[in-house]
């Protein structure tokens, strides 16, 4: 029996190996399962679980912190945690670009 997809409600699951990517850099293939139809791809207990770990051990898992807006002048400052800024080789004095991505994101690029 193929489970029926819980995004779209018509497309079945099927069992793939998909490339998972966490903040740019490549996990690997892991098996989980994708619907035919729209191509939405859902993990398990144990995919999720060999995602983190394999996160882990590339030293990227809990990158994405959350981080308080302060004011200086007439900016606002969030600090870059250094756990990020050790990822991207970012130096002080480094230029970077900064961009709204919408009205809910920001993108910073080296
Ligand atoms: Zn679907």
């Amino acid at each position: 029996m193929l489970k029926k997809c819980p995004m779209c409600g018509k497309g079945s699951l099927i069992r793939k190996k998909v490339d998972e990517t966490m903040f740019g850099v490549n996990l690997g293939r892991f098996p989980e399962w994708v619907c035919n139809r729209c191509g939405e791809s859902f993990t398990d207990e144990n995919t999720t679980r060999a995602i983190i770990d394999r996160a882990k051990q590339k030293g990227i898992w809990g990158l994405g912190k959350k981080v308080k807006v302060v004011k200086s002048g007439n900016s606002l400052v969030i600090r870059i945690p250094k756990e990020i800024a050790d990822f991207m080789g970012l130096e002080k004095g480094q230029e970077l670009y900064i961009y709204p991505e919408g009205k809910s994101k920001i993108s910073v690029e080296a």
